[in-house]
């Protein structure tokens, strides 16, 4: 009976708090929103301004009483606080895809997507928040897991799935079996620290002082890890401003710089996969050769970052086909299928 009601008047939210972009998945009705995981706050009074899109256009553009935050930017939500107004934004804002009021009648029932390396402390915090936020009820799931669902992995029965969720402050690297991660990583070595890498390049390479977010366009456009033939063909007009002469100037640059400049944070997530494979029981080796590794998350859309890994582990590996979406399709999933949703692990 209950169940019934809260079909008639409730609804369902897988959501994917990223450290880059939150997307909410409405049960029913898809993706409803996709948007980057910032806020805009007043600097004294701690007011938010804007969250979202609205907060990102505003990215290195502020007067000295605001800032722009990406809270959730090293992989943990440490701003309670924060944590809280996001989620009743994007919870608010999907209350308008249900017409008729009736459906609001109850707060939705939330599955949140978290990184595994996520302490007890920061679980409660986010659960905590949700609930605060207006979700009726909120579970909670290790990213890698939701991704996997999400990839079309088939991950609840007892054989070996291997998956890297490459997102901007974290990569997650799982590899699972009967609906749980048997071993796993979650390091903060991922888009952002390519980013990072690429305004230091400019620096100490061309003079070039450029902003986080030009960087990020040009990883982007022409980022890479292919051979130096295909790479070289690359280009990228980078707008920064001249260290010497303190003038805005233009320099065109290369696939191949790009390479060389990103190949830190690219070697560091190798060496992690390694390591995962290295720990993982050996009964699940063979499943994972046969499968392959697949990749997820918008780092997985670097040119040759699959073939680099694969070269690297002697494994075949696979980008997911949407890798952007795969966490909050994941969590959509269990939520849909009660036969899923009993076999997964959930927090
Ligand atoms: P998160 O789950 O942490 O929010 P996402 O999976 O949304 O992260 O991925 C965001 C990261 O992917 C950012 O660092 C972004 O720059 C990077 N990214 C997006 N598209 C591409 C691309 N085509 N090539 C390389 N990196 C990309
Ligand atoms: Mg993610």
């Amino acid at each position: 009976m209950l169940s019934f009601i809260y079909s008639k008047f409730s609804y369902d939210l897988g959501i994917d708090l990223g450290t880059s972009n939150t997307i909410v998945f409405a049960i029913g009705k898809g993706i409803i929103i996709n948007e980057p995981t910032v806020v805009a706050i007043n600097k004294k009074t701690k007011d938010v301004l804007a969250i979202g899109v609205d907060a990102k256009k505003m990215l290195g553009k502020t007067p000295d009483n605001i800032v722009v935050i990406r809270p959730l930017r090293s992989g943990v939500v440490s701003d309670f606080d924060m944590a809280y107004k996001m989620l009743s934004y994007f919870i608010k804002k999907s209350q308008n895809y249900y017409s008729g009021g009736f459906k609001k009648l109850f707060g939705p029932r939330v599955l949140l997507g978290v990184p595994s390396g996520i302490t007890e402390v920061e679980r409660k915090a986010v659960s905590d928040a949700a609930r605060n936020a207006g979700a009726r009820i909120a579970y909670l799931v290790e990213e890698p897991i939701a991704s996997a669902l999400g990839a079309g992995l088939e991950i609840t029965q007892p054989s070996g799935s291997m998956l890297v969720d490459i997102g901007g402050g974290t990569t997650e690297i799982a590899i699972m079996s009967l609906g749980g991660i048997v071993v796993g990583k979650s390091i903060k070595t991922a888009g952002d620290e390519m980013d990072l890498s690429l305004v230091e390049y400019a620096k100490t390479e061309l003079n070039l002082l450029l902003g986080e977010k030009t960087a990020e366009e040009c990883k982007i456009a022409i980022g890479n890890i292919l051979n130096d033939e295909q790479s070289k063909k690359l280009s990228f007009s980078l707008r920064g401003r001249d260290l010497k002469t303190g003038l805005p100037r233009t320099i065109e640059v290369n696939g191949l710089q790009i390479c060389e400049a990103i190949r830190i944070p690219i070697n560091q997530i190798i060496v992690s996969i390694k390591d995962t494979i290295e720990e993982a029981p050996p009964e699940l080796i063979p499943d994972i050769i046969k499968r392959g590794i697949t990749l997820s998350g918008g780092g997985s859309l670097l040119k040759g970052f699959d073939a680099l890994i694969s070269r690297e582990t002697k494994i075949k590996v696979k980008v997911a086909a949407e890798p952007l979406t795969c966490v909050a399709k994941g969590c959509a999933k269990i939520l849909e299928d009660s036969e899923i949703f009993s076999k997964i692990k959930l927090l």
